[in-house]
């Protein structure tokens, strides 16, 4: 059996917002079994409080934000990712704007502070979503599918017409040790001149080469260069984890994304949240046998440009 977790210490985060550019606090703090990811709007008075799942998603434009009774914070989703990185279920997050800090664009100083303030087990046991049948969702040539497997696996193949960048594709069966490592450091980016549409737009007012991967017309604009060779579809992956991780849930299903991004993200799990047949909650050695049954071959690609 696998048992639910929380963290052993608070762990504070100060930043500013990518979109905003708003400085903000954030503490997370312990919190019960049965709680999930707890975002408290501390700035406020009284305090509003707006739990991290996919009912409360309110925007998925350039981020995911979530919201309650109009009060939203946005930019959950490397946050979300660094908590389902480290395997972290429960906690209570009070926060002081509308914006959770960017740091350096990546989930790594979220899963560093996490790690530092260690996680605790408690005594009820985690709940694991199983797909049992696949559900798709498209947007034009977009789109997102999740298919029965024996593992949580992300494949996403993303497709640049850019002279900087080609197009990349990835396909991981996540672990924890993994993410941390090869996932969490990718850094956010978007391209010079789309960045400078959005600052002219009051967009992206936080966002600097401190904080993303900036993609000139014929170079990388950060002089330290690229972390990883496919950074880029590094980042759409842990995005993805991050988005997905708002099912409450830890999933036994195979992510295929072709083109996806936070809007795809979110339609997908609010599609097959919405269709229980294609699911199944189970404790951890229940969930393990009935996704074993499934053992798929991973596809080299996953759709063609052609399909
Ligand atoms: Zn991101």
């Amino acid at each position: 059996m696998v048992f639910q977790t929380t963290l052993k210490n608070k762990t504070t985060f100060t930043g500013i917002g990518l979109h905003s550019g708003a400085p903000t606090d954030m503490t997370l703090r312990p919190a019960e079994a049965g709680t999930g990811i707890v975002f408290h709007r501390i700035d406020l008075s009284p305090a509003v409080s707006i739990e991290a799942c996919a009912a409360n998603v309110v925007s998925t434009r350039l981020s995911t934000t979530i919201g309650s009774d109009g009060v939203t914070v946005a930019t959950i989703e490397h946050l979300m990712a660094a908590l389902r990185g480290c395997g972290i279920d429960n906690v209570h997050v009070d926060i002081t704007g509308p914006e959770v800090p960017i740091m350096d664009g990546s989930a790594a100083p979220f899963v560093e502070g996490l790690k530092a303030a260690g996680v605790k087990v408690l005594s009820r046991p985690r709940k694991y979503l199983v797909v049992k049948k696949p559900v798709t969702v498209c947007d034009g040539d977009k789109k997102a599918t999740i298919i029965p497997s024996r593992s949580f696996r992300i494949s996403f193949d993303m497709r640049f017409n850019h002279p900087v960048v080609s197009n990349q594709f990835r396909s991981v069966r996540l672990n924890n040790d993994l993410f941390a490592a090869d996932y969490a450091p990718a850094r956010t980016f978007g391209f010079l001149a789309e960045v400078e549409a959005l600052k002219a737009h009051g967009l992206a007012r936080g966002g600097s080469l401190e904080n993303a991967v900036v993609i000139g017309d014929d170079r990388i604009m950060n002089e330290e260069g690229l972390r990883f060779d496919d950074e880029f579809v590094r980042h759409k992956i842990l995005d993805s984890v991050g988005d997905l991780s708002l099912a409450g849930y830890h999933i036994f299903g195979h992510v295929k994304a072709y083109k996806s991004g936070h809007d795809l993200n979110h339609r997908l799990l609010t599609e097959l949240l919405s269709r229980p047949d294609c699911w199944r909650l189970m404790e951890f050695g229940d969930a393990e046998k009935e996704a074993s049954r499934f053992n798929l071959p991973v596809p080299e690609l996953v759709w063609s440009e052609a399909s």
